[in-house]
């Protein structure tokens, strides 16, 4: 009987045996902790019916949890050397697919469509590389797919940022995307030592459950332009920020002018100060204005 991957053990003499070492550069952490990976499964909630997408599988010590419980689980991994390990980890386990590619590269729709059926609904779990988890939350969040849950380890400075309350240093578009489609969840305090090798800083899980938006927005995306565009320098007022994004021409001010009336904000404010019924009202208003 074999024992699980997620044992410092067993994930020190898979390492041992390929002559691996973590790679900083993809944000190899591995988790080691068998509590922790049950916690990230009973957070999702998987069962037997479901198809379920991991980000990073790394050596398999989640993809391996995942698997025991779910139907099917498609996990993207951009390292050619973990793919190696785990069509030998993972060699127990008839229904996992491991896909070779940047999971920033991959069209999430269509693979979904090809791996579990056209709009099918999926969990996404992950021990998420910490230097790209703002991008991949991004992109899992506006990438137009039915997903029940989503349930992911990060370092707890940005699971903070996710219910930032307005105005403070943390708030920004990474919380406006979140709270439009999702309410954020803090499922698990992680410390560092339950990870090979361990992160130099705290981690935590955090469940997002999906949201039909209060303010349906024909074009989620054309929302976070205006977010984005407003947020891009941060310390300039909304103003300044909407004259670089739209133009300084006169007939483009008397425009925005008419548009932050109509939305009733002040032009001198700083994005930071509104929250997301602001910046739905915003956009409804520039539209308006054909901006
Ligand atoms: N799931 C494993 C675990 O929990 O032990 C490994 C998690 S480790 C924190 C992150 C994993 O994501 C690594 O295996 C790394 O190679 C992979 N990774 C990094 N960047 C990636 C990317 N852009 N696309 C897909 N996988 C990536």
């Amino acid at each position: 009987k074999t024992i699980d991957i997620a044992n410092p053990t067993r994930t020190q003499a898979i390492l041992n045996e390929y002559g691996l070492r973590a790679k900083k550069k993809f944000g190899q952490n591995f988790l080691t902790d068998l509590n922790v990976l049950h916690g990230i499964v009973a957070a999702s909630e998987i069962t037997a019916e479901d198809n379920v997408i991991e980000i990073g599988p790394g050596i398999g010590a989640l993809t391996e949890q995942l698997a025991k419980s779910a139907k099917k689980v498609v996990a993207f991994e951009i390292d050619p050397q973990m793919v190696a390990v785990l069509s030998d980890t993972l060699s127990p386990y008839q229904n996992i697919h491991v896909i070779e590619n940047d999971i920033l590269k991959v069209n999430l729709k269509q693979v979904i469509t090809e791996e579990f059926g056209e709009n099918a609904n999926v969990k996404i779990v992950a021990n998420l590389p910490y230097y790209i988890t703002t991008p991949i939350l991004m992109q899992l969040l506006r990438a137009d797919i039915a997903w029940d849950n989503i349930v992911v380890m990060m370092q707890r400075e940005v699971a903070d940022r996710l219910n930032a309350q307005v105005g403070t240093k943390e708030y920004g578009v990474l919380t406006l995307t979140i709270q439009y489609f999702a309410t954020a969840q803090l499922a698990i305090k992680v410390p560092a030592t339950s990870f090979n090798p361990a992160p130099n800083v705290d981690s935590a899980v955090v469940k997002l459950t999906p949201l039909t938006p209060d303010v349906p927005v024909e074009q989620p995306n054309q929302l976070f332009g205006v977010i984005k565009g407003t947020f891009s320098h941060r310390r300039k007022s909304l103003w300044n920020n909407l004259l670089q994004t739209y133009g300084k021409e006169a007939e483009i001010k008397s425009k925005l002018e008419k548009a932050l009336q109509e939305a009733n904000i002040e032009p001198s404010i700083r994005a930071e100060r509104l929250d997301l019924t602001d910046f739905t009202d915003l956009y409804l208003a520039l539209r308006t204005q054909k901006l």
